[in-house]
């Protein structure tokens, strides 16, 4: 085995690839945001395991959030939420 592999651990949590770098930022062409209605919201975290981008954080304070930097708008933390928790929004509807 090579000197430089690196064994991980059963269930480690590594750094993001994507939210690390920052050629990644997403510039202001996503369209759509996704919100998430906390109410509705069960916090399984299957949003957090689908996001491609790796911009979905859960805390037992806040629930779920979403990294605006990185997320890129496609929708797939919406079309998985097993109960329809999270709209998408039209970016012109914010101020910011
Ligand atoms: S819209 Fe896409 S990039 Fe943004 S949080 Fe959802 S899954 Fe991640
Ligand atoms: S998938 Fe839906 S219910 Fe599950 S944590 Fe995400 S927003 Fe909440």
């Amino acid at each position: 085995m090579s000197k430089n592999y690196k064994q991980v651990p059963f269930a480690a949590i590594v750094p993001s690839p994507t939210v690390a770098n920052e050629g990644m930022v997403t510039g202001n062409w996503r369209y759509l945001r996704p919100v998430v209605d906390k109410e509705q919201c069960t916090k399984c975290r299957t949003c957090w395991m689908f996001c491609p981008d790796a911009c979905v954080s859960y805390s037992k304070e806040e629930g779920v959030d979403f990294n605006l930097r990185f997320c890129k708008g496609c929708g797939l933390c919406s079309n998985v939420c097993p109960v329809g928790a999270i709209s998408r929004v039209p970016e012109l509807d914010f101020d910011e």
